[in-house]
């Protein structure tokens, strides 16, 4: 397959109709010359398969940090039509509506230096991380309800925040249209003691600042400047997210079978768009996400109360506000243009953000003249980015960016590679503070498992989808 790939453009790769019989559409993957060797064959491999679902418009695509996934490539993108398409939970994930916040503040670097060992150990104290982690906060079946359907209204509702911060989230923290009637018991249970927690792996807290601004214009629009102290703050849905995947997995790949939907591989199990079995999955994500959206606020919460106790100083004056929130795993029916039409689509993006351009109404008032934050997580030891949504993002790539920098390296591999205590002394001779539940974890997440976060940002930068705002590098990390 890596010989079938033509080169369309300087970041732009093509593998063609009839690579793989039965493709409905080109494989699309945005990569420079310096990632190409990077790249997977077994992640082209899942482009070329996700082409040959029914309804796919325009390109299967993967994003510059993509690698192998559940039956989509992590990094990819893909969109269906209203009518004639599918809706795939594998094109969501099981970590549904995983995303990244930012917080900013009135903190400087040499504010939080003296403080960081303080300040990491009570931000982990604070928001509980690792596989299973509990909350302080119980929510009852009706919180639960409230939850699902809301988001993070019920955060800030309930004292979790405030009303600027669902102002500054993607589709302001909910996406409506949930229905709790297709989630199982099972989902229930796991999902009421999680609500504020972290999870494990690759889940954190950071505490950043930022090193570089490359656009001061949009870095003022999103209240950035340099030497400023940020907080990114990365999970998703928790166990209950992952229990409404692998229910709806099951009767999704009962429903392809039954409108025989031939598949080149079970992982891709998908139903017709509007299909109850489709129709039952999209609420109950929509549900899941909402869940996770409500779970960042709450963190957000937490680590503004640590902040300020720290500081002994109020989140005004610190000036906690939320930059923005990005979803990285979610399918979303949004309005797009297609041959020259508009029409709406089910937009799958798995480790992929949105990067809606200027003038998007999808993008608040408040940033709607630059573009939306879209915000790429390096690693704990490397850079993470602000960039800003950018004209071409609608036309080259459904409105959609990358989502980090992507591993290179499995789970497996890295604790043979690495070792935690060794990683994370290494990380504190450099300045940065590591907590994590488990000393695995810092192995499993070690920089080196991952690509260069500024060569995979080139790529979309370049590609003119989104455009460079502000590089931020940690101080101080807490994994789950
Ligand atoms: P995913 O959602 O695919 O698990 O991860 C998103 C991205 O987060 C990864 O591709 C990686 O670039 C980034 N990442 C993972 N761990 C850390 C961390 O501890 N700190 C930062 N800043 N980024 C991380
Ligand atoms: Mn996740
Ligand atoms: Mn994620």
């Amino acid at each position: 397959i890596q010989e079938s790939l033509k080169r369309i453009d300087d970041n732009i790769w093509e593998i063609p109709i009839g690579t793989k019989p039965g493709m409905n559409v080109p494989g699309r993957i945005f990569l420079s010359d310096k990632l190409i060797h990077n790249l997977e064959p077994e992640a082209l491999d899942q482009v070329a398969n996700v082409a040959m679902l029914p309804g796919i418009q325009k390109y299967s695509m993967a994003m510059p940090d993509a690698h192998l996934g559940y039956g989509f490539p992590i990094g990819g993108v893909a969109a269906f039509d209203e009518e004639e398409g599918v809706i795939s939970p594998g094109g969501v994930g099981f970590d549904i509506n995983c995303g990244v916040r930012l917080l900013r503040s009135n903190l400087t670097v040499d504010d939080v230096r003296p403080v960081m060992k303080e300040l990491t150990e009570k931000l982990f104290q604070s928001v509980p991380a690792g596989v299973g982690s509990k909350s302080r906060l119980r929510a009852s079946d009706s919180e639960l309800d409230d939850i699902f359907l809301h988001g993070s209204r019920w955060a800030v509702e309930n004292g979790y925040g405030v009303e600027a911060d669902l102002e500054h989230c993607e589709g302001g923290g909910c996406i409506e249209g949930g229905d709790v009637s297709h989630i199982s018991s099972k989902a229930r249970k796991r999902g009421k003691p999680q609500a504020g927690t972290l999870g494990s792996g690759n889940h954190f807290l950071e505490v950043q600042y930022i090193d570089q601004i490359y656009d001061r214009e949009v870095a003022e629009k999103f209240g950035l400047e340099e030497g400023q102290v940020t907080f990114m703050i990365h999970c998703g849905s928790r166990g209950t997210g992952h229990q409404i995947c692998t229910d709806h997995l099951r009767t999704i790949s009962q429903a392809s079978k039954k409108y025989k939907i031939s598949l080149p591989d079970k992982q891709l199990a998908c139903a017709p768009a509007q299909s109850d079995e489709a129709q039952n999955y999209f609420r109950s994500m929509i549900c899941a996400a909402n869940y996770a959206w409500n779970n960042r606020q709450v963190i957000t919460h937490w680590t503004r109360e640590v902040i300020s106790d720290i500081f002994r100083s109020d989140m005004d004056e610190l000036g906690l506000d939320l930059v923005y929130d990005v979803a990285h795993n979610v399918a979303k029916l949004e309005e797009h243009t297609v041959d020259g039409k508009k029409k709406n689509v089910y937009v799958h993006r798995k480790g992929a953000t949105r990067a809606f351009p200027p003038g998007h109404k999808d993008v608040p008032q408040a940033y709607r003249d630059v573009g939306q934050p879209v915000l790429i997580p390096g690693s704990m030891g490397t850079a993470s980015f602000v960039l800003h949504g950018a004209e071409a993002s609608m036309d080259i790539s459904f409105g959609s960016a990358c989502h980090g920098a992507g591993r290179v390296m499995s789970r497996a591999h890295a604790k043979k590679e690495f070792h935690g205590e060794d990683v994370k002394s290494d990380l504190e001779k450099s300045g940065i503070m590591v907590r994590a539940a488990h000393p695995s974890v810092i192995a499993e997440e070690a920089p080196g498992v991952y690509k260069s976060s500024s060569d995979v940002v080139n790529v979309v930068h370049d590609l003119g989808i989104a455009g460079k705002v502000a590089r931020m590098m940690p101080l101080g990390v807490v994994k789950g």
